[in-house]
Parts: C-alpha cells; sequence; structure tokens
C-alpha cells in the first residue's frame, strides 16, 4: 500500500512538473581534452562558470559568447556516478509504468559511448539503470513482482540488426504495433534478466556482437545507433493489475557533418542515413514541443523504434555530449543547437558591458 499511494504521489509531482516544464529533459556533458589535445596545444572554447545553474558559455572568437542553458550541466571533472545521480529517476519512472528513453547525442569522439556505456572498471548510464532497476524491484518486492527483459538493438543504414541473434542466417526484422500498444520487433532476441551478473554477460554479448563483421569497429559504431531496450512487465500483488512499460538506452549515430569531397558510395549512403534518422529525431522532438497533430515517427527506423517512449506521458532524457577543444567548434555549436532545439529555450547572447 505504502508504494501504491508513494507512486501516486509521484504521479502526481511528475504530472505538475511536465505541465511547467515539459517532458524532456536536456544534459550536456563535456569530455576532458585528450593528450593528443593537450599536446598539439588546442584551447579550451567552454566556459563552466554558470555549470551549476545549468549554463554553460561558448567562447566562439574574441570576447564573443554564446550562452545555452540546459536542464544540468557536466563539466570534464564530473564523474559517472554524478551523472547517475540526476539520471537515477528514470529508473523509477519505468517501474512506475512510464516508458522512458535515453539517449546520447553528439559528434564522434565526445563521450557518448562513455557515459552510456563506459569502460568495465567505470560503467556508465546503462548498467547502472538496470541495477536500480533491480534495486528498486528487490525494495518492492512485498507488493509487486517485475519481470525485465533486454535486446539489443544496432540500426545501421536504416536496417535492424539484432545484437544477440546467435543464429547463422539473419532474419529481416521489421517493427510492428503489438494489439495492447507498444511496438515491437517480432523476432528479436529477448532475454530474461534476473540479476546484475546476467545484465552484464547480455551487454558484454551486445558489444561484442556488434564488432563481428566489420572492419573497423570504431568507425562501424560511430555510423550506427546501438540501442537497448529493457521490457518492464509489473503485477501489483495487492490488486492483480499487470501494466508494461519499456526503457531505452541508446548510444546515436555520430551527429559530425562530413566534408562533402569525403564522401561517395558507401559512405555516401551512410551519411545521408544518419542525417535522414539525427534529423527525424529533431522533427519529431520539434513536432511534439509544437503540440502537432501528426508526429512524423515513421520517417526513419530510429524514432519508429522508440515511438513508445517519445512524446505521449513517456518521459526523455536526452545526453548532449561535447568536447571542449577549439578545434571541435563548429560541431559543438551544432549539437548544443540542436540540443537547444530539442529543450525548447536558448538564451539571448549576454549584453556587453559598457
Ligand atoms: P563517442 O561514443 O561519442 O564516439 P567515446 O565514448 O568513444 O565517444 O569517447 C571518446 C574518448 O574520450 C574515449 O577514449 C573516452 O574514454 C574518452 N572520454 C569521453 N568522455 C570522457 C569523460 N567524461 N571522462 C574521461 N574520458 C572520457
Amino acid at each position: 500500500q505504502k508504494y501504491v499511494e508513494e507512486q501516486r504521489k509521484r504521479k502526481k509531482l511528475f504530472n505538475e512538473v511536465q505541465e511547467a516544464k515539459g517532458n524532456i529533459r536536456v544534459f550536456c556533458r563535456c569530455r576532458p581534452l585528450s593528450k593528443k589535445e593537450q599536446s598539439i596545444g588546442y584551447a579550451t572554447v567552454v566556459d563552466f562558470d554558470g555549470a551549476k545553474d545549468g549554463e554553460l558559455a561558448i567562447l566562439n572568437g574574441g570576447s564573443n559568447k554564446k550562452i545555452f542553458k540546459f536542464d544540468r550541466v557536466y563539466t570534464p571533472k564530473d564523474d559517472q556516478v554524478d551523472v547517475f545521480v540526476d539520471a537515477s529517476p528514470m529508473a523509477t519512472s519505468v517501474l512506475d509504468g512510464y516508458n522512458v528513453c535515453i539517449f546520447a547525442y553528439g559528434q564522434t569522439g565526445t563521450g557518448k559511448t562513455f557515459t552510456m556505456e563506459g569502460p568495465e572498471q567505470n560503467r556508465g548510464v546503462n548498467y547502472r539503470t538496470l541495477e536500480k532497476l533491480f534495486q528498486i524491484a528487490q525494495e518492492r518486492s512485498d507488493t509487486f513482482t517485475y519481470d525485465l527483459s533486454v535486446s539489443v538493438l544496432e540500426v545501421y543504414n536504416e536496417q535492424i540488426r539484432d545484437l544477440l541473434d546467435t543464429s547463422p542466417t539473419s532474419k529481416k526484422l521489421e517493427i510492428k504495433q503489438a494489439s495492447e500498444g507498444l511496438h515491437h520487433v517480432p523476432g528479436v532476441v529477448e532475454a530474461k534478466v534476473e540479476n546484475t551478473k546476467q545484465v552484464w554477460e547480455v551487454l558484454r554479448a551486445g558489444s561484442n556482437a556488434r564488432a563481428v563483421g566489420s572492419n573497423n569497429v570504431n568507425e562501424h559504431s560511430s555510423r550506427s545507433h546501438c540501442m537497448l531496450s529493457i521490457m518492464v512487465k509489473s503485477k501489483n500483488l495487492m490488486n492483480g493489475e499487470c501494466t508494461k512499460s519499456k526503457l531505452w538506452l541508446v548510444d546515436l549515430a555520430g551527429s559530425e557533418r562530413l566534408a562533402k569531397t569525403d564522401v561517395q558510395g558507401e559512405r555516401l549512403k551512410e551519411a545521408q542515413n544518419i542525417n535522414r534518422s539525427l534529423s527525424a529525431l529533431g522533427d519529431v522532438i520539434s513536432a511534439l514541443a509544437n503540440k502537432s497533430s501528426h508526429i512524423p515517427y515513421r520517417n526513419s527506423k530510429l524514432t519508429h523504434l522508440l515511438q513508445d517512449s517519445l512524446g505521449g506521458d513517456s518521459k526523455t532524457l536526452m545526453f548532449v555530449q561535447i568536447s571542449p577543444s577549439e578545434h571541435d567548434l563548429g560541431e559543438t555549436l551544432s549539437s548544443l543547437n540542436f540540443a537547444s532545439r530539442v529543450r525548447g529555450v536558448e538564451l539571448a547572447p549576454p549584453r556587453r558591458q559598457i
């Protein structure tokens, strides 16, 4: 009973907050300057003076500053634990029955995989979120039972690949909508997980499979979206009520624009598909923000898959990842502009002091 009451309160609070602020949160994370950047002597163009209040200034020449405001700003000193403290309420929401999507957006090399996956000894949002789901499920075990299953997909060139499927023949995977509403991909492996050890095994199998069949793992992963989906089935032991909710954890393809002269053949097709899916994501979010009657989910596999977890009463958290280096200034501004569009807030530049 205690949890039902807590859940009711959280729902009320969430609805109030949502009305006031919308249901998309944007966190900005800046990685440290790499050793190589330091040795070349690249300057830092990010000023974190306002970071506590969610503000970040980009120094774009002379005394020009462009200010961006987000729900959180992480400096290179903030670690995986600091980041997860702010992301962890999303885990509670999933077990409360909301569909949730957490995704990392940004240029290749800015820390998307670091934030979502993280190195083994310093794990990121994916693992920590699943760990938290088990922890909350345990705390609520006198009132609820939860079944969790994980799928690991990759979307590359508008094709879905099942990274947990070990069968030698690859199936053609299509997105369908189940009768009770949630979208799914029939035939995809859904690995039932009961503890964090099993989660870790599934995530590792997914990562290993991602590397298979590509000559250059880093290049391949920067051009494909890696998508974990966690399906949660809950049963309330008091009243027998069952609910289903879905969590998406997504490491997007790199958002960088390619120099026109570099792009031909297969690379051109890849670049167009990445552009198409990332701009489709932006279009869906804009349409949601404008309360459009038509939300163009079907313009890309990415948005079609995420459909249940973007919009409606679902909750979305975006990490916009940036580089501090002057060398990446153009891409950094482009990512921050995209993220501001998502959040719907952009501050005017500060007035010059006279
Ligand atoms: P992306 O997935 O965006 O291509 P990566 O996650 O592979 O980028 O990060 C690029 C490099 O920067 C990696 O070597 C990673 O370890 C390092 N890195 C990224 N973010 C951080 C961070 N916050 N702290 C320390 N190192 C980081």
